[in-house]
């Protein structure tokens, strides 16, 4: 199910992934200051344009395009904005370990679509 075209997203074919993860790194001393920067992902693109390890990535994106991309909230304080461009915004930070509960939600959403 892909009807989906990247629209911030570099087009097919990707000469990288494009994911990005996020490392809290903290400064030296006892500040304590956190800070986060962003981890780009080294891993060879496959047809789809994303690299082995984050697959998974392009099933949201498939799900956004089915349902129109709409305002997703996946917990109280954390959600995916509406339109395409939110959606790839979330996407490249999407950690494996939300997995389960964005299929959730997102799954969800799709099935009272399909089924009503
Ligand atoms: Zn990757």
């Amino acid at each position: 199910m892909s009807g989906y075209v990247p629209v911030t997203l570099p087009p097919l074919p990707r000469v990288r992934c494009p994911w990005q993860g996020r490392r809290m790194t903290l400064e030296p001393g006892l500040s304590g200051t956190a800070r986060i920067t962003a981890k780009p992902c080294t891993g060879a693109p496959l047809a789809n344009g994303w690299c082995e390890q984050h697959q998974y990535v392009q099933q949201l994106l498939d799900y956004g395009h089915a349902l129109g991309y709409p305002l997703v909230w996946l917990n109280m304080h954390l959600w995916i904005g509406r339109g395409c461009a939110n959606w790839e915004a979330y996407a490249v930070r999407y950690p494996a370990r939300r997995q389960s509960q964005v299929n959730f939600v997102v799954g969800q959403l799709y099935k009272k679509q399909v089924c009503g």
